[in-house]
């Protein structure tokens, strides 16, 4: 009884602060729309994939700066380090890298080969880095994603 008793007082707690708070009336809303990240939910079942999860998850929550930073690579301005190291960087091969990993993605099947040859950069560079996963479900079986997150992610590590 006293494992559950806190628990469950907090949560009481908590229920009634959200139903009387007009401060919450749009977290209602959203809540049952919110869904765990598809970032934690390949670390969950590939723990092994923490260490390339974690780096995703500070890729995708990184603020861009408020002034251009310096690529370690090529020492000119850019925005979003990751973006640049693959769209523009004068320094890295990046049309080479993009076209070697998506080749590698004949593996999943060729519906995610031919979405990936044709995908807008920033569409691009939102599902290697897990941001979003929309529209992958006709191109890859759901089972392969958490392999397919860490290849991307293993991409990205490269090239940080
Ligand atoms: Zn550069």
């Amino acid at each position: 009884m006293c494992k559950t008793a806190v628990r469950n007082h907090e949560t009481s707690l908590w229920k009634a602060r959200i139903d009387t708070s007009r401060d919450f009336e749009l977290f209602k809303q959203i809540h049952p729309q919110m869904r765990l990240s598809s970032i934690w939910s390949v670390a969950r079942v590939r723990p092994q994939s923490l260490a390339l999860m974690k780096l995703l998850a500070c890729l995708c929550c990184q603020r861009p700066p408020e002034q251009p930073v310096e690529c370690h690579r090529c020492h000119l301005p850019c925005d979003i380090q990751i973006e640049h190291s693959l769209f523009e960087c004068s320094l890295s091969d990046h049309v080479q890298e993009r076209k070697d990993f998506t080749l590698t993605l004949v593996n999943f099947g060729s519906p995610l080969f031919e979405l990936f040859r044709t995908l807008p950069n920033k569409t691009f560079l939102a599902y290697i880095l897990g941001y979003i996963d929309d529209n992958l479900t006709n191109a890859l079986d759901e089972s392969h994603y958490p392999d397919f997150l860490t290849l991307c992610a293993k991409l990205c590590n490269d090239l940080c």
